[in-house]
């Protein structure tokens, strides 16, 4: 079934996008079976698993964080993490970069920003990222790259509040873009909405459910 599921979803990205595959709460053999499948990038939303999921399974896997980062976990991943998504504060940034450099690496994040109506997702308002962006400190950050942006939309069926919502984010990201070239990736799309936010310039889409199958327990 996740075979199936994960050519099915490949056969409908553009070349141009990437699939991280959500495997948060599924065993190891689920994902051995995506692996075996050609798929090597991986995202969890809580490090204690990734590290876990990390220590066994073959070590070409890309492990993305997508989930909301407690700062004193980071050193946990620190010396394997592929890519950051939901930074929400530069003293998460601080913290990541501190981490990467006792491992003598560079750390790709992405800024999560904040474009649900929903109060209880997080991120950063535009004017905040911005700021970040323009800051003096960030180039004193040399462990770390701020390579995109990510944005989780609010969970319904309205296509025009989805569609806003994802366009918003695309045109802050070309704004931002031509002042920092080094912003690439943009992470925006989930099971329920990948086709909207590809639709709307994404260049990188989160799928768990419709790899995996649905989750026993939400997260
Ligand atoms: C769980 C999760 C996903 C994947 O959700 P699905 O609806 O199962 O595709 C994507 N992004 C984040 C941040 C998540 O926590």
């Amino acid at each position: 079934m996740i075979t199936e599921n994960l050519q099915n979803i490949q056969k409908e990205l553009p070349e141009d996008v990437t699939l991280v595959a959500v495997s948060k709460t599924k065993p190891i053999a689920d994902i051995q079976e995506a692996y075996n499948a050609g798929q090597r990038i991986f995202g969890e939303n809580k490090i204690q698993e990734m590290v876990a999921k990390y220590e066994e399974l073959p070590k070409d896997i890309e492990w993305h964080m997508i989930g909301h980062l407690q700062r004193n976990k980071v050193k946990y991943m620190a010396h394997f993490v592929n890519l950051i998504h939901g930074v929400d504060s530069f003293k998460t940034l601080k913290e990541i970069d501190k981490q990467a450099k006792k491992h003598n690496r560079v750390i790709n994040c992405l800024l999560q920003a904040r474009i649900a109506k929903e109060e209880t997702k997080f991120g950063l308002p535009f004017t905040e990222i911005k700021n970040i962006l323009a800051s003096e400190e960030i180039i004193e950050l040399k462990n770390i790259t701020v390579s995109g942006l990510m944005g989780m939309a609010t969970f319904t069926d309205d296509n025009e509040q989805l569609k806003s919502e994802f366009s918003s984010l695309k045109k802050l990201f070309n704004n931002l873009k031509n002042k920092h070239p080094q912003l690439s990736m943009l992470s925006m799309g989930m099971s329920g909405d990948y086709q909207l936010a590809i639709e709307n310039g994404s260049t990188m889409v989160r799928i768990g459910s419709a790899v995996f199958g649905h989750r026993n327990y939400t997260v």
